[in-house]
């Protein structure tokens, strides 16, 4: 064992499972519990949930479910060890060191990427202020950013030329050639020496939500390099899906919202133009992480993306997946006489803009007129075709008088009736319901029978088995103290299926000295596992009756289907030698009863 259980037990202690999962997920109390929308799936009502009697979370949506230790583990994308120093650290324990080597440890630990980027951000700020920046400088005063912007920001530059100055300076700080290369900030050329990655660009920090730098965004400052922007690649500490630049400054906005910009210059603009609640995604458009992230902290999100088809494309696929956890999207619409947000504040000034914000149109009325706008209505046919796609989009909306009022709204764009739109709305909205209930029923037969990515595979053969033996296993997460009553009865061999068994034979010594179990127990089990075996446990707790009674019953059970089943496999493996011991067993029941009907009768 790598830890050792008291210390284990004195981190969970420490670390509040309120608190930690509080920091991510917004939670509401529920009864003794708290529910909020899970982390890890996107869905517009909750169906996670904390039980702080037992310190541990589930998802009854989809299977998610551990402690403290693998909350952390799963949010942050770090192993068990990181996870456990990482708690460790913020509870203000010290770690207790093993003899066990550190398999799967990372060749450079997160703290030092934090270190590294940290003195490149110094190191870049610096050249913005000496002779060489003067350049960047004049890029800075032509977009109009004032000194406190950048400061705050910490934008800085990456001096041009081979000579390398940020490897050779982040070298003379004690960092390892190795170091700067998994922080990205250095490449190896064919002969084996170290390179800058950015030359010559005018450089934007990226915090994660925590304020620590975590990559650099480069934009070029000769408009003949190839590449407009450079970030850095993904690092241990750095995935381009899951950070949104300017989160740490944005998620203490009063605003309620967010205003998502293309990239980071146009964040900064609207920052310094008074929108704290600027974000931008990096080089990519917003993905099912980042619509997750954002719906933590907020549930109006504003799209503020460029005026171009790119632009376009970026904002319908944002409403999509803003839409899927439950965020509103508002799209604003700045006219055509400037390309991008922070132009539009440039020439007409952030009071205007934020009136644009209150003008803006709801992603129902901006869907509606992108899709027509893709048709010419002046042609009859492609005002029909305009028509069938409104319509088919139209049906998509989830309540009957919302498709009402777009059916009108639509009907008067393209010059139709809207009683043209309405009927065939509301026929693919029927087909549409029934397909979404099709395939939900489908789901939860396919969790509920152990197909799927079911980490019990066994579940399908062993059905009632498996019911039981879950019973067996929630009682037991629920109630420790009933664990020796266990033991005493059961062991793994009466298990039917795998990972129940594994689950039994793993934890069975601390079953057997009644003690709470650790489930993260030196990552053995896997993120899938444990979330079954929380399964079970918030399947006890929702249903209440975890007596010691309720234990035996389910036990007894699981002994009577098992002992069938041998019988089974008796009368399979040799019909005729079970035949005729049953046959003997009754010619036994028989004898036992003459003596006494004899007696009977001689009376
Ligand atoms: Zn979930």
């Amino acid at each position: 064992m790598a830890f050792s259980r008291n210390f284990i037990e004195e981190l969970k202690k420490r670390n509040n499972i309120e608190e930690v999962v509080g920091r991510v997920v917004t939670l509401k109390r529920s009864g003794a519990n708290l529910a909020g929308k899970c982390p890890f799936h996107s869905e517009r009502t909750p169906s996670f949930y904390v039980f702080p009697a037992t310190s541990s979370y589930y998802c009854f949506g989809c299977g998610a479910g551990g402690d403290v230790v693998t909350f952390v583990m799963q949010t942050e994308n770090l192993d068990y060890r990181e996870a456990v120093e990482q708690l460790a650290k913020r509870a203000g324990i010290k770690v207790e060191e093993t003899d066990t080597p550190r398999s799967s440890a990372p060749a450079v630990k997160r703290e030092r990427l934090w270190e590294i980027n940290r003195e490149a951000g110094r190191f870049f700020y610096r050249a913005l202020l000496a002779p060489e920046g003067a350049n960047a400088r004049a890029y800075l005063i032509k977009r109009q950013f004032n000194s406190a912007t950048v400061k705050m920001f910490g934008i800085g530059y990456a001096p041009g030329g081979y000579d390398s100055p940020l490897c050779a300076f982040l070298i003379s700080k004690g960092f390892t050639p190795q170091e700067i290369l998994t922080a990205n900030l250095g490449r190896e050329s064919k002969n084996g020496r170290l390179y800058d990655v950015f030359r010559n660009r005018l450089m934007f920090p990226v915090a994660d939500v925590n304020g620590e730098i975590v990559a650099f965004s480069g934009r070029r400052l000769n408009e003949e390099d190839e590449r407009k922007y450079i970030n850095t690649s993904e690092t241990p500490v750095f995935k381009k899906g899951k950070v949104l630049f300017a989160l740490n400054l944005a998620k203490n906005s009063k605003s309620g919202s967010f205003i998502m910009c293309e990239g980071a210059p146009d964040a900064i603009a609207m920052h310094q133009a008074g929108f704290d609640n600027a974000v931008a995604t990096l080089g990519t458009a917003i993905t099912p992480e980042h619509a997750r992230i954002i719906s933590r902290y907020v549930r109006t999100v504003y799209l503020a993306y460029d005026i171009d088809k790119a632009g376009r494309n970026a904002t319908l696929k944002g409403i999509d997946m803003l839409n899927q956890v439950g965020v509103d999207t508002k799209i604003i619409n700045l006219g055509t006489e400037t390309k991008d947000p922070d132009e539009f504040i440039k020439k007409f000034g952030a009071d205007a803009f934020r009136a644009k914000l209150t003008g803006s149109t709801g992603q129902i009325d901006y869907s509606i007129d992108e899709i027509i706008s893709r048709f010419d209505i002046s042609v009859a046919e492609e005002k029909l075709r305009a028509a069938g796609e409104v319509t088919k989009f139209i049906a998509s909306l989830a309540s009957r008088p919302e498709r009402e009022v777009y059916c009108e709204r639509a009907a008067a764009k393209l010059g139709l009736t809207p009683e043209s739109l309405r009927a065939e709305a509301e026929r693919l909205a029927k087909k549409n319901t029934r397909k979404a209930g099709g395939e939900y029923a489908k789901k939860a037969l396919d969790t509920q029978s152990g197909y799927g990515d079911t980490p019990n595979a066994d579940k399908l053969r062993f059905s009632s088995e498996a019911s039981h033996e879950e019973a067996i296993l929630g009682i037991l997460l629920v109630r420790s103290d009933l664990g020796p009553a266990a033991v005493n009865e059961l062991d793994e061999n009466d298990f039917a299926t795998a990972l129940n068994k594994k689950i039994f034979a793993l934890f069975r010594d601390d079953f057997a000295s009644g003690s709470e179990l650790v489930l993260s127990k030196d990552g053995v089990l896997s993120p899938k596992e444990i979330g079954a075996l929380e399964g079970c446990r918030a399947s006890r707790l929702a249903l209440g009756d975890n007596t010691e009674d309720a234990l035996r019953a389910q036990i007894k059970a699981l002994k009577e289907l098992r002992s069938r089943a041998d019988y089974d496999k008796k009368i399979e493996n040799d019909p005729s030698g079970v035949l005729k011991e049953y046959l003997e067993s009754l010619k036994n029941k028989v004898n036992d009863k003459k003596p006494e009907d004899q007696n009977g009768k001689g009376s």
